[in-house]
Parts: C-alpha cells; structure tokens; sequence
C-alpha cells in the first residue's frame, strides 16, 4: 500500500539550488520513494535566525511504501550524505528536509511530529505546497486556526 506525503526542502549555503536538485535525485533514486509533484523553487529571506544567507526552498509530493518514521530516516541519511551537519535549528545548512505531512496523520513524537509543528506559519513552505497541493496546504493553514 503506498501514502502520499508533502516534503519542504530548503538550502542556504554551498549552491542552494543545485543542492535541491541533488537532493531531489537522491529521493527519486530510493526505492520506496516515487516523487509525484515537485512545485518551483522560490528564493526567501532567512526565517526564525535571520542574520544567515537567502535560501533556496521548495515542495514535493511522494508516494512511498515506507512508514513515517522510515521515510524521516531516509531522508536524514540523505542529509547526512550530503554534508549537512546538524549543530543548530534555523542554522545555515546545505540541505535541510522535512516532512509536511504524511497522508493525514496526526502524531506527536520525539523525532517526528505530523504535520510539521511550524509550517502553516510558514510562507516558504506554504506557497511551494499551494502551487503542488492547494488541499494539503489548506488542511495545514485550517487545522490550527480550528485548534485556536
Ligand atoms: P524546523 O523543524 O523548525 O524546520 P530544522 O529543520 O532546522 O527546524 P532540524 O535540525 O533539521 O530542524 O531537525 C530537528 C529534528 O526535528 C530532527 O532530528 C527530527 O527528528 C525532528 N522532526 C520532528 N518532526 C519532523 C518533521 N515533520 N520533519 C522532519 N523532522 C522532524
Ligand atoms: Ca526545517
Ligand atoms: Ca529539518
């Protein structure tokens, strides 16, 4: 059985939009990871630490065979291939992937919560996922307003 999850990827340092193409071969390359939609890349100004490059960022659609936690090890193992190293959240990073949402999951655990805990606040990762999911990026901007 396959899911479909909606994945952010953003790079700020090294060559940003190479890295996301990179990044995006690696995926496609992962046997159990077929990517569906992949939105534009759009260049944003640093969020949350500010004082750090522009990055690079953009969304994609997968489906996968893999359980949520598998994908979040493949996709950090993609990661760690890839040089990033992991000494601060909102640091400059040459690639960093997250997990928007997994089907319509909703699960609080200590490696991966579903959705990503800041992304409806989030316009580099909304306006990506609204160009390749205007339903997810809904879901995503309606559950917290909901949850207030
Ligand atoms: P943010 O999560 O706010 O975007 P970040 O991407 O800079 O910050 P990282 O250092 O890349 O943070 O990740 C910190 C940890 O977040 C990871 O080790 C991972 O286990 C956890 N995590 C929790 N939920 C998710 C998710 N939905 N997608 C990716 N990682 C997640
Ligand atoms: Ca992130
Ligand atoms: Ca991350």
């Amino acid at each position: 059985m396959t899911s479909k999850a909606w994945l952010s990827l953003g790079a700020n340092i090294g060559d940003p939009p190479a890295q996301l193409a990179e990044a995006l071969r690696r995926i496609d390359a992962e046997e159990h990871v077929h990517i569906t939609k992949r939105s534009s890349v759009i260049i944003t100004k640093a969020w949350g630490k500010t004082d750090q490059p522009d990055f690079a960022n953009m969304a994609i659609e997968v489906e996968t065979s893999l359980k949520p936690l598998e994908l979040l090890d493949v996709l950090q193992a993609i990661e760690l291939a890839m040089g990033r190293v992991r000494k601060e959240v909102w640091g400059p990073r040459l690639i960093d992937i997250d997990i928007l949402a997994y089907d319509q999951i909703e699960m609080i655990s200590p490696r991966l919560t579903l959705p990503h805990p800041y992304a409806h606040e989030r316009e580099f990762v909304l306006n990506p996922l609204a160009e390749i999911s205007p339903s997810v990026n809904q879901w995503l901007t309606r559950r917290v307003h909901s949850a207030n």
